[in-house]
């Protein structure tokens, strides 16, 4: 072998060397960077994993407090506006059937329907609705009076006089422009029909199925009756208001019989 051809073998074989060296130290920094990508994807993975968790976990405290919170104002409302009331299993039934009839015969809401009825319409109304109120509480009242806003009982909504066996109801509430007014006497002409049944039910004229301890919690009553004048607090309290006020929460769709029974029973 000549030098020169010597040489370039050797030329060659360094050559072929560094060669083989690159390609090793490309292969060791590809699995390197392959590593540390991998590695990345896991952290990564991991992370939005943890984040996730820890963002379900917030989110299932913040509304699990937000009913909690709610469900408290409710009993508290419930307990303050309706203390003690528990519906009797006979009004929890005439209850049911008397808010199916509104919803049948206002079934735009009271407001809509009557804001456009004249004051004879609205009075025609009221009368229709005293028909079917007497008819599912079962009770026969002899008459039906509407009195005016200059009268003695000017600024009631209505009430029951037992002597007479009437009802009566504020004439200026239900014709004013007032529409929260006017809604209101729909749902008193109940109320105060809850009276005459009451009083039906403890002078032994009919037998609607109410325990022997209402009827004489209500008989008590009649005999130790607080006027809303003495006191807005006690006159609500007292078993006949509470047994009238609570109805009418339930046909309003403000409580249920189960919110009573869940936060008056205890
Ligand atoms: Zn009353």
């Amino acid at each position: 072998m000549s030098w020169w051809s010597s040489l370039k073998e050797k030329a060659k074989s360094v050559g072929n060397k560094l060669k083989e060296t690159w390609q090793e130290v490309k292969e060791a920094g590809r699995k390197i960077i392959n590593n540390v990508s991998e590695r990345i994807d896991t952290w990564t993975d991991r992370a939005e994993r943890v984040y996730n968790e820890v963002k379900t976990k917030i989110v299932e405290t913040y509304n699990d407090a937000k009913t909690k919170v709610k469900e408290k104002i409710k009993e508290y409302k419930v307990r303050s506006k309706h203390p003690g009331y528990v519906p009797t299993k006979p009004d929890q039934k005439i209850a049911e059937e008397s808010k199916e009839f509104l919803d049948r015969k206002f079934r735009r809401g009271i407001r809509e329907t009557m804001r456009n009825q004249t004051p004879e319409e609205r009075i025609q109304t009221i009368k229709e609705v005293v028909k079917e109120a007497s008819h599912i509480l079962d009770v026969d009242v002899d008459k039906v009076d509407f009195y005016q806003l200059d009268s003695e009982m000017g600024k009631t909504c209505g009430y029951f006089n037992r002597e007479e066996n009437s009802l009566n109801l504020n004439a200026y509430m239900i014709t004013c422009d007032r529409m929260d007014l006017v809604e209101e006497q729909v749902y008193t002409v109940f109320h105060e029909l809850i009276h005459a049944r009451q009083w039906a039910a403890i002078t032994g004229k009919k037998d609607y199925g109410y325990t022997s301890e209402t009827i004489l919690e209500w008989a008590n009553n009649f005999v130790d009756y607080v006027p809303p004048t003495v006191s807005d607090e006690m006159y609500r309290r007292q078993p006949l208001e509470r047994d009238a006020f609570g109805f009418e929460a339930l046909i309003k769709g403000e409580y249920t019989v189960e919110d009573f029974v869940k936060y008056n029973s205890k």
